[in-house]
């Protein structure tokens, strides 16, 4: 009997509005816009060149001759992507302007991070881009995993950006963000994803992951003289399962956060509870609309129709389509399941995008 296969970006999803995640969700309709919306994901490409940058084969390489080859990544997601889209459309004279330019600030962003972490990395790194899944503990029955009302089991797939080693021996979850300010430290202590990841983690290779380690790249602020790449700061401030150190400058924030058990125990459980929730068959799909969902939401059109009592197949069926792709695009630099996949890619669309692998969410 199949799996029933539920990911993080789908648990979010559920969590903002029912209606987008039928729409959206691989184990429901799993519709995805079948003309690209954009020609490139900046993030995505940033991704790819820190998977290079922090591939644990070459971590012992010197970090002059990494360095050119990460960045090299990074322009080839560029290139790559840009091929994609230009499969399906002509790109305008402006969106061949707007890749120049992303292709600059991506270039001038890696290089003032390594700079940067050329000093502040004092650590091993042993996985990027790690794709797994695991059986979420039933919160009844901590001894058995949770299965769908019709009996199959769940796998939960998470995607993680990479882990490291610092010199106790103790491995920390690393995340990459791109943002154009600084997060609040609270919402960094409460982040969901990287809480998720971390539990997921302890789970799957049964090791003990000491904390959640964020590392914010920021968006140059226009007009805004910046300082030296690689200068350095440093604070300490009291978190709730020990001390927060912050390293950073006008480019880059390092935010190492100490995880107790109880704090990743916590978001398993939150985890399992939603997931029960989402498995009922008895689920209602109301949508919940506002306005910061609903803008940014790729399913407004076929909403809308059902929300004025029409059938949204006609829209679904001229612009949207399941999707073609499976979660990991083989051949990718990174891991699955344990071992690096070598097949060519198939698929004529990009891979999904980080955070946890989908771009098509609302919200
Ligand atoms: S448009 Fe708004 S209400 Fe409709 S599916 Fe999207 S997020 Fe939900």
């Amino acid at each position: 009997m199949k799996y029933h296969v539920i990911r993080p970006w789908e648990s979010r999803l559920f969590r903002q509005c029912r209606r987008a995640w039928d729409f959206s969700a691989r184990e429901r309709q799993d519709y995805e816009l079948a003309e690209p919306l954009r020609v490139v994901d900046f993030d995505e490409a940033i991704h790819e060149a820190m998977d290079v940058y922090y591939f644990p084969g070459m971590w012992d390489w010197n970090r002059a001759i990494v360095r050119p080859v990460a960045v090299q990544g990074f322009v080839k997601s560029m290139r790559k992507q840009r091929a994609a889209y230009a499969e399906r459309r002509e790109l305008t004279p402006e969106q061949e302007q707007q890749w120049e330019q992303q292709l600059e600030l991506g270039t001038e962003m890696l290089q003032r991070y390594f700079s940067w972490a050329l000093h502040a990395d004092r650590f091993t790194s042993v996985q990027v881009a790690t794709l797994f899944d695991v059986t979420i503990p039933n919160p009844d029955r901590p001894q058995d995993g949770l299965l769908t009302p019709d009996g199959r089991g769940i796998w939960f797939r998470v995607r993680l950006d990479t882990v490291i080693v610092d010199e106790h021996e103790n491995s920390w979850l690393v995340e990459h963000r791109l943002v154009d300010e600084w997060g609040e430290l609270d919402e960094l202590v409460l982040d969901e994803q990287s809480l998720t990841r971390a539990w997921a983690w302890e789970l799957a290779f049964l090791g003990k992951m000491s904390g959640t380690i964020i590392n914010e790249l920021r968006m140059p602020p226009a007009g805004v003289e910046l300082g030296p790449a690689d200068a350095m700061d440093v604070r300490a401030l009291q978190g709730p399962s020990g001390l927060i150190k912050q390293e950073y400058n006008d480019h880059v924030r390092r935010t190492q956060i100490p995880r107790g058990s109880a704090e990743l125990a916590d978001r398993g459980l939150a985890v399992a509870y939603e997931v029960r929730e989402m498995t009922d068959p008895g689920l209602s799909l109301y949508p919940n609309p506002s306005p910061d969902k609903c803008g940014s939401c790729h399913y407004r059109r076929p909403c809308q129709a059902m929300s004025a009592g029409g059938d949204p197949a006609v829209i679904l069926e001229s612009a949207y389509r399941k999707r073609t792709v499976e979660d990991f695009e083989p051949g990718k630099l990174g891991s699955i399941w344990g071992y690096m996949p070598e097949t060519p890619r198939t698929a004529d669309y990009r891979s999904p995008a980080r955070g946890d692998g989908d771009e098509a969410a609302a919200g």
